[in-house]
This record gives structure tokens, C-alpha cells and sequence, in this order.
């Protein structure tokens, strides 16, 4: 048992942080709007920076806008245990989503700073840049550039829908920082998010001990047949795209059923061409969305999903081509962070099931070059990205204190004089 078993941290506290943050870019609907790089995000940014100055933190920024805060360790070569998570919103954001992983961070250092403790590696809160991709593609910029999975430059480059770019954008509030933006050592990462999905609350536990994120593969189908007239062509002499399309889509739903719970798939977008009503489609691009955590049953998925295109492609005298746009790959949390996140929740009481995280969160870039592990609070209906978006404050002390057990139980033993 930890010599600091008994610490807990100010739920009260959190909570209060939490909603003054969200009057900033509050919307009429209690939600938040807070976009990555405008004038609110500035505020936000500036807020959060006053509070970790005010505790003593040392702030830095790197090239990309991220925000660090350290918590000073009794040795100052060690690397960082680290919890971060990000302040920007979607345009109909909610009041946790993001927010919650970093001001519970923030709660963590205060904690330990009210009690007196000295950790022996630094301990420190990142805030990272743009995670929601609403208003600058793709999403996760901010920790997807420190890992070095993007291109600093590219990403400056990036125009939001007005055209302005992000590297502009970052030099207009203030926050295009004097720290490169590269990966360093860390001792390990955690990141506390609410669920965003209906589980942990059906279920009526309190925390998620997360084992890692869903990988997901996305793909452009698309079909060719013949334009033909809807009234005077035959069924039977039709090459008609739909007439894949239909089994193949009824077909994908089964092959997710086949490896339930876990597995999806989903159509977010279909496009015929030339896109007539009373015209039988040359040409129909289906967006295809497959995801499972395991990394071996989402590689069966996709061949099943390949084997029924092609079948059903074949049987109708239809050309077929598969375009596979993006294959992000399963994401393992570290055994040693997944372990000290399921023994706080265990020492701590609460209930908590294992489980993955159905979205990406900058965990999954994170995890990518240091030990890193995440913990899931419920949010009520599952609800997020959406103005409602609620969690209950015991829910989110009960979360904050997990990072805190965990954090400590990562801090490296004090070197033997
Ligand atoms: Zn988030």
C-alpha cells in the first residue's frame, strides 16, 4: 500500500473548475463552444495557464500550441508522469469532454500541493492542441505532431473553412510556442475522459480501466455499372450499382454482429453519380467505417468485407474497386498503466469494468512513444460532442482520484543513498 492511501482529492474544487472554464464560450444551450485557435480557445488557454502559475507550475509551449505544466520533482532528470488531455470543443460542445482530463490534472497537483507532497519524478499537465478536428483536419493534431505521426510544417499549412491557417492562427493567440514540438521521455501518461458512450452508466460502475483504443479502417467503395433510364430499362438488364450495394451493406452489418460487442460498421455517406432521380447510377462511392479493438478480428473483418464486395460485385456484372483511405492501427495501453489504473480503482473502491475506447482520444498518439493508459467516468445517455453533455460530479472526483493513485503509483521509488 502507498504511503499515500488515504490522500483523496477536492471533488468540490474540480467541479467548480470545471464550470468556470465552460462559461467560456458558453452556449444559450449550456454547452460549450470553444474551437481549437479562436479568441475563445485563447481565453480558455490563458485560464487554465493563470491557474497553473498560481500553483506554482512552471508553463511551457511548444511549436504547436501545446500547453505543459510542471509539478517540480525531488529529481528534476527524471521524466515526467504526465496527465493531459485537451480545452478545445466541438461547435456544439459540452462542458467535459476534453476539459475534464486536463482541469483533472490540475486538481492532482493541487492536491498534492495542499498536502505537502514532494513526488520524486515531475509531474506535469499537457494540454493539447485542436484534439477535435472541427475546426482544423484531421483531429489530434496537437499530440499526432509532438509523436511525430504528423508534419509541423503540413499542418501550419492547414486552412479552417474561412482560410485561415492553423500556424497563423497559433501565432494570432499567442501560443505558437518556443519549445519544439517533439516527443520527450516520459515515466508514463494517463488520460481521464468521460465515456461519451452509454456503458459504464448501464452498467452503474464509475470507472472504465481502459486496455487500449479501437483501431478502425476506412475505406471508399466504389461501384461502376451503366446509367440507364428508371422507366423504359428492365430490371433484369440493368447494371445497376445499388444492387451490390444493398447486400453488401446488409452483409457488412452482420459481419459486425458476428464479432459483437465490439465490432462496427457504418455508412456515413453515399454518393451516386450522376445523381439523378429518375436515372440508375453509373458510378456509387459508399464511405465504409469498420472498427474493433482486437487487432486480429478487425483483419478478418476487413477480408470478409473484401471477399462480400467482390462476391456480390461479381454476381451483378458490376466493376469494383476498394480504396482503403485510412487504417488506424489497434492501440495496446501499457500493461504497467493499465495495471496501476485498475489497482487505484481497486485500493479506492469503486466499481469499474475493463473496457476500450470506441473514439480516438491523443492517448492513442501518446501511446505511441511513452507507457500510457486511460480511465473512462459514465456521462449521462452516453452523450457527447452534444450542448447536453453531463457527468455527475461524484463520477468525475471518483475519475480524478484514479489519475491521482495512478500517477503516484508510476512515481519512480526514491534512489537508494
Ligand atoms: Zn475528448
Amino acid at each position: 500500500m502507498s504511503a499515500h492511501a488515504s490522500l483523496r482529492v477536492d471533488g468540490e474544487r474540480l467541479w467548480r473548475s470545471l464550470m468556470e472554464m465552460a462559461r467560456i464560450g458558453a452556449t444559450e444551450k449550456g454547452g460549450c463552444n470553444r474551437q481549437a485557435l479562436t479568441d475563445e480557445d485563447r481565453e480558455g488557454r490563458d485560464l487554465f495557464v493563470t491557474w497553473c502559475q498560481q500553483l506554482g507550475c512552471e508553463v511551457s509551449v511548444d511549436a504547436i500550441g501545446n500547453i505543459f505544466a510542471r509539478r517540480a520533482g525531488r529529481d528534476g532528470s527524471l521524466p515526467p508522469v504526465l496527465a493531459g488531455s485537451h480545452l478545445d470543443t466541438q461547435p456544439t460542445g459540452g462542458k467535459f469532454d476534453g476539459v475534464y482530463g486536463v482541469l483533472a490534472g490540475l486538481e492532482v497537483l493541487r492536491t498534492l500541493q495542499d498536502a505537502g507532497i514532494e513526488t520524486e519524478a515531475p509531474f506535469e499537465i499537457a494540454a493539447w492542441t485542436n484534439e477535435e478536428g472541427s475546426r482544423f483536419n484531421p483531429a489530434m493534431i496537437g499530440s499526432g505532431v509532438w509523436a511525430g505521426v504528423m508534419d509541423l510544417d503540413k499542418v501550419y499549412a492547414t486552412t479552417d473553412k474561412a482560410g485561415k491557417t492553423m500556424g497563423g492562427e497559433l501565432e494570432r493567440i499567442g501560443y505558437k510556442g518556443e519549445l519544439p514540438a517533439a516527443a520527450r521521455p516520459l515515466t508514463a501518461a494517463f488520460e481521464v475522459h468521460i465515456e461519451q458512450g452509454p456503458i459504464l452508466e448501464k452498467e452503474g460502475l464509475q470507472i472504465g480501466v481502459l486496455s487500449g483504443i479501437q483501431g478502425l479502417r476506412w475505406y471508399d467503395l466504389v461501384i461502376d455499372g451503366d446509367a440507364c433510364h428508371a422507366g423504359p430499362t428492365p430490371m433484369e438488364s440493368r447494371r445497376d450499382p445499388f444492387m451490390a450495394a444493398a447486400p453488401i451493406i446488409q452483409g457488412c452489418y452482420d459481419i459486425a454482429a458476428a464479432h459483437a460487442p465490439w465490432g462496427r460498421a457504418t455508412f456515413g455517406d453515399i454518393r451516386a453519380e450522376p445523381g439523378s432521380r429518375n436515372t440508375v447510377p453509373e458510378r456509387l462511392v459508399v464511405n465504409v467505417d469498420l472498427r474493433h479493438p482486437d487487432a486480429g478480428v478487425l483483419d478478418r473483418m476487413d477480408a470478409e468485407f473484401r471477399e462480400l464486395a467482390a462476391r456480390e460485385c461479381a454476381r451483378h456484372g458490376l466493376e469494383l474497386r476498394v480504396d482503403e483511405l485510412w487504417h488506424m492501427p489497434v492501440t495496446r495501453f501499457a500493461p504497467q498503466c493499465v495495471q496501476a489504473v485498475r489497482a487505484a480503482t481497486d485500493m479506492l473502491g469503486y466499481g469499474s469494468m475493463e473496457m476500450v475506447s470506441g473514439a480516438g482520444h491523443d492517448s492513442l498518439y501518446i501511446a505511441t512513444v511513452a507507457p500510457t493508459g486511460m480511465i473512462f467516468v459514465p456521462c449521462e445517455n452516453g452523450i457527447s460532442h452534444n450542448e447536453s453533455e453531463n457527468a455527475k460530479p461524484e463520477d468525475l472526483e471518483a475519475g480524478c482520484n484514479v489519475l491521482l493513485h495512478a500517477m503516484l503509483a508510476m512515481d519512480p521509488a526514491p534512489a537508494a543513498s
